[in-house]
């Protein structure tokens, strides 16, 4: 994951997106903020009368009777079901509104759209997927839901405030339709701002089916206990929408958790911390979770490691069933998990080897060292990864292009297709059975360039961020299994991406050159002055450690 805290980041410009398209059908022009509160069972009533044929316009009339029939305290079963998905003061304040009927139809649409398999398409922002962009509640709430604590979703106000920025987000519709029956199971980190059952929400927006979250603050370590209301709403959301948490949701651990350190005080609030999380997870019925495996903080590897290892068994024994997934590093020094040794290590010594993972991020193996680009590169390096690690424990992947050259050791994120590694990676990486049923996540940027990668400003000087970047990036990437690398719409696509990551490859390639000469020249010097002391090149190699911890992901 990249340094900004998704908790506390709101895209500025989806929300403008969905005021300033331009309404394609009268049915837009009447459409009106209405949240569509249905329980899940209510949902199904709506979605069997889709698949049964009823069109939507029927649906609509059936509706509006039924509405009639409410007011007129009608007790018809048939009718109760469906009227009731509208909130009874929400209704009492739309008499003489008759949108409510445009909803439905938006929604059966958006059922519709979520059962159908798409073609893929490289273009996130189609008309027709502009054309959902209304304000159509998406989020199914819990039975008998109950003000959402601090979320400020309740819906029992009928005058609110203004909305704030992530719940705009929340509701709006899908910037891509999701691909069901992939064999690949391709996301995004999302949010989960305002309680853990907005991340399924979020990652329908983007049309994901995995993804990857944060559950608590990734800059503080105290943090408020999981509401029960969260985690029921969460179990919820993933049952109506089809997400397997248990295998295709993989939460990302607090950067400020370092499971390596043997200072007795350190050591105990990062393990506390992390149990917390486990526990967490559990409640959620996900089953994987992870984490960077830390760092030696000068202290000797073997006795970093033993101790990282000591800590997991404990977490191991203290909870139920959550496996750890170590996540591969850019960084070299003192930085654990940049070498497959390394996770190799972690992992003998753990008891439970049913409890341990890990997770490749082609960024950091790349920036580390490993070459994915070629077939040939690509399957080398699973080949030392089995032989190594062994390829009975990859557990996930974190899909993102690498900004900085091979073996770098700078770990930086660049979208697919623009960075080093290439849109022929990830064509490899697509087409490999052994990924088949891993959850994918992208942890790509979001911030919108031109052709020539010029980030490009809003109106107040703030670069603009798209989630539909993401839409896109997993359409392309569920695009590329079967595609045929020598066809005109892949070379098309190939040399048109890394055209917009070219100046940024170079000014990161600039970058690199600089810093090794210097360390070269140091390196020259301490050795000019003799007896340089082993301490000092140590120093020398922590100091750079934290610099490119700054931009980890
Ligand atoms: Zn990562
Ligand atoms: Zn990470």
């Amino acid at each position: 994951m990249s340094d900004t805290s998704e908790l506390s980041s709101a895209p500025s410009d989806i929300d403008d997106n969905v005021d300033s398209t331009p309404a394609t059908t009268t049915q837009e022009l009447t459409v009106q903020e209405v949240r569509i509160q249905t329980p899940k069972h209510r949902r199904r009533g709506i979605k069997r009368l889709a698949e049964e044929g009823t069109t939507p316009d029927k649906i609509a009339k059936r509706v509006t009777k039924a509405q009639v029939k409410h007011q007129e305290e009608a007790t018809e079963e048939a009718a109760e079901e469906i009227t009731q998905t509208i909130p009874k003061k929400r209704r009492k304040n739309q008499e003489g509104q008759d949108s409510s009927t445009t909803h439905v139809e938006a929604k059966v649409r958006l059922e519709k759209n979520e059962t159908e398999d798409v073609k893929p398409t490289t273009n996130g922002t189609s008309k027709k997927t502009k054309r959902q962009k209304t304000k159509v509640e998406t989020k199914v709430n819990i039975e008998g839901q109950e003000e959402h604590g601090n979320d400020t979703t309740g819906d029992k106000k009928v005058k609110r405030k203004r909305k704030t920025k992530e719940e705009k987000e929340a509701e709006a519709m899908p910037l891509a339709a999701r691909t069901l029956g992939h064999k690949m199971f391709i996301g995004a980190h999302v949010s989960s701002a305002g309680g853990v059952h907005n991340a399924i929400d979020n990652c329908l927006h983007i049309g994901g089916n995995a993804f990857a979250l944060f559950l608590k603050s990734q800059r503080k370590w105290a943090n408020p206990p999981l509401q029960d209301e969260h985690q029921t709403a969460f179990l919820s959301n993933c049952k109506i929408h089809q997400y397997d948490q248990a295998k295709h949701a993989l939460p990302h651990g607090s950067y400020l958790v370092n499971l390596a350190h043997t200072e007795p005080a350190r050591a105990t609030q990062a393990y506390d911390a992390f149990v917390d999380d486990l526990r967490r997870y559990e409640r959620l019925g996900i089953q994987l979770y992870n984490f960077h495996p830390g760092n030696t903080v000068s202290k000797p590897r073997e006795e970093a490691i033993a101790h990282l290892a000591g800590q997991l068994n404990k977490a191991h024994s203290e909870t139920r069933s959550v496996v750890t997934v170590l996540e591969n590093m850019a960084a070299g020094g003192n930085v654990l998990g940049s070498t497959f040794e390394d996770l190799r290590d972690i992992i003998a010594l753990t008891s439970d080897k049913s409890r341990v993972g890990v997770c490749l991020d082609t960024c950091h193996a790349f920036a580390a060292g490993y070459d994915l680009r070629s077939p040939a590169a690509f399957e080398a390096t699973m080949r030392q990864f089995d032989d190594i690690v062994g390829v009975r424990y990859l557990r996930a992947l974190h899909l993102n292009d690498s900004k900085a050259p091979l073996a770098s050791h700078r770990d930086l994120h660049a979208n697919i297709g623009t960075g080093f590694l290439g849109l022929r990676t990830f064509h490899n990486l697509l087409n490999e059975p052994r990924f088949h049923g891993l959850p994918m996540v992208l942890e790509t940027p979001i911030e919108v360039r031109d052709a020539d990668g010029t980030a490009l400003k809003d109106d107040k000087g703030k670069e603009r961020e798209d989630k539909g970047i993401w839409a896109a990036e997993i359409k392309m990437l569920e695009g590329l299994v079967g595609m045929d690398v020598e066809s005109a719409s892949f070379v098309e696509m190939e040399t048109r991406l890394a055209r917009k990551g070219e100046s940024e490859r170079r000014r990161l390639q600039e970058q690199v050159e600089r810093r090794d000469e210097e360390r070269e020249r140091k390196r020259k010097g301490k050795e000019g002055r003799g007896n340089a002391k082993a301490r000092g090149k140590q120093k020398d190699m922590a100091e750079t450690d934290s610099e490119e911890l700054s931009s980890d992901g």
